[in-house]
């Protein structure tokens, strides 16, 4: 059976993070949980161009605790350092997959080799939801630099799907992931049909960064995410045009969320706990 888009959306305003990241928010658990977990939060950056500069662009020192940031560069590149000892620049083609789980703190900068060169910056970050048993492991940090995420050809010559996380046959993605999921990055070719088969019951979402969708009568444009149908397991879209996708499948955790701010925990009193933690300095300090 066919999946159907059940809505499709777009981001009606931009905000500044730091100075450093022009971002659309295309989705949150504070509008759409369900429907969207395990993702619980996504986050687009330009495309933009930025002027060189001696400076360091970006968000200085923050916590996070409960969940995963996955930070993809499509231009420009971003450093990050962390409280539990992770840290790395990432270019164009890299993921960044920081596991908060238990709680760290770090800055987010654009790298000092394009704040001093400029140029186009295009970024997209995801907040990964953790299931309950997980939300206090310990911090971690993936960087998953391009050459090390597989690439593999779709079927009927509809470009190529680099497996970030999840699989795709027998091609296992970059990443560890604490539930099952799929993040890809599709390249699509102009006047092919996309069709692929997804796990039955999971949460799919599209979201398109170059190009068009066609999916059933709705048309998706750059910019615009289609939030898919958990029913059917085959995935069909016309691509009318050249197109660069970022595909997010998951299995939804069915769980409580109750957020504040950068904490993302089950209940009001774990997230007063966090709070406490934080400002007790049980989330450590970035070493410089
Ligand atoms: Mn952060």
């Amino acid at each position: 059976m066919m999946k159907e888009a059940a809505f499709i959306k777009r981001s009606s305003g931009s905000h500044w993070v730091g100075d450093g990241f022009p971002v659309r928010t295309l989705f949150s658990y504070h509008d759409i949980a369900a429907e969207m977990s395990p993702f619980l939060l996504m986050d687009y950056a330009g495309p933009v161009d930025f002027a060189p500069t001696s400076e360091r662009r970006g968000v200085g020192q923050h916590p996070h605790r409960g969940f995963e940031t996955v930070t993809l560069v499509y231009a420009g590149g971003v450093s990050h350092r962390d409280s539990s000892g992770g840290g790395g620049t990432i270019g164009p083609g890299d993921v960044q997959w920081m596991t908060a789980a238990s709680g760290l703190i770090h800055d987010e900068y654009h790298c000092a080799d394009f704040a001093r060169q400029g140029g186009p910056f295009e970024m997209v970050q995801l907040w990964v939801n953790l299931p309950a048993k997980d939300k206090m492991a310990a911090p971690g940090y993936q960087g998953l630099t391009a050459d090390q995420i597989p690439t593999v050809a779709l079927p009927q010559e509809a470009g190529t799907a680099r497996i970030i996380a999840g699989r795709y046959g027998d091609t296992r993605g970059a990443a560890r992931t604490f539930t099952p999921m799929n993040v890809w990055d599709l390249r699509l070719q102009a006047g092919r049909t996309l069709s692929i088969d997804l796990p039955a019951g999971h949460t799919t979402a599209l979201f398109v960064l170059r190009g068009s969708l066609q999916i059933g009568a709705h048309t998706i444009r750059a910019a615009e995410l289609a939030i898919m149908q958990r029913e059917g397991t085959q995935l069909v879209c016309d691509i009318p045009e050249e197109a660069v996708v970022l595909l997010l499948n998951g299995e939804p955790l069915n769980e409580p969320i109750v957020g504040h701010g950068p904490f993302v925990m089950n209940t009001q009193q774990e997230i007063s706990q966090a709070i406490h933690d934080y400002n007790s300095g049980k989330f450590g300090q970035i070493v410089h």
